[in-house]
């Protein structure tokens, strides 16, 4: 079994390519379920610069999934996903967009460290070595929080603080113990997101340093490129089976109507 259950359109207005193009390129791959999880609305229009809108949500994304779920029914399994935000602040204004909406299953994301007001975004900026230390600290901490909130299924890319330089301390490695604690204490899977092995440092995300203590803690895997171009679909997924071989027992996570079995990945 196949599926990459991370992907971004254009809706999102900073990805290329429409969903069709995407679900495509999984056909292509020989993949068995690909999964259509562009950017949620937040709130407010909250950072709408990278996501679509209510409305652009309901009036065309949803039904563009729709119309391909049937289009492809018989080369693909399209599952409908989403990448939801966590943010404390915004939980209920999630849980109602989740609960109106029959998803496959829902992608929480943290993007953003600290208190509303106050947020370090994970996008579209850097950070100097001063900062590092409490960015890793307090992205951590937000991560063990998306876990209890209880809104999500797969928590994504779940050390990609690292693209802004590495840092290990005593109080880093308590807090992603933790972290991988309450996702296993919330009963939810982590994605191998293989965008990481386009960066400097060439390593999915997670590495294999959270992978170890997901593997300790017989916490299930699936995968995801978070390709935001059709060409990545799929992108890096030989090595990602191999960690999956090596951290899952070469078992995968997959969702339907957010209900979670498991299947041997290639
Ligand atoms: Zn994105
Ligand atoms: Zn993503």
């Amino acid at each position: 079994m196949l599926v990459d259950y991370h992907t971004h359109t254009e809706f999102c207005k900073h990805a290329q390519g429409g969903v069709e193009d995407y679900v495509k390129k999984a056909v292509d791959l020989g993949f068995d379920e690909i999964g259509c999880s562009d950017h949620a609305p937040l709130p407010g229009n909250y950072d709408e610069r990278h996501r679509m809108n209510l409305e652009e949500y309901y009036s065309q994304y949803a039904p563009m999934v729709s119309g391909l779920i049937e289009k492809y029914q018989k080369r693909i399994r399209i599952k409908r996903g989403i990448e939801c935000d966590f943010l404390d602040w915004a939980s209920e204004w999630n849980s109602k967009f989740i609960a109106e909406n029959s998803f496959d299953f829902v992608i929480g994301s943290v993007h953003f460290v600290g208190p509303r007001g106050e947020e370090k975004p994970l996008f579209g900026c850097e950070y100097d070595e001063t900062e590092i230390e409490a960015l890793y600290e307090g992205y951590f901490l937000e991560i063990a929080n998306s876990a209890k909130a209880g809104l999500f299924d797969i928590i994504a890319h779940c050390d990609i603080v690292k693209k802004f330089g590495s840092f290990s301390s005593k109080r880093v490695d308590e807090l992603m113990w933790e972290a991988l604690s309450q996702i296993k204490k919330a009963d939810l899977c982590i994605e191998i997101n293989t965008s990481g092995l386009r960066k400097p440092k060439r390593e999915t995300y997670p590495g294999e340093k959270v992978l170890t203590i997901a593997r300790d803690l017989k916490i299930p895997l699936t995968l995801g490129s978070d390709a935001h171009n059709p060409e990545r679909v799929g992108m890096g997924f030989d090595h990602a089976i191999n960690l999956i071989k090596k951290y899952g027992n070469g078992r995968i996570s997959v969702f339907e109507r957010r209900r979670r079995t498991e299947a041997k990945v290639g």
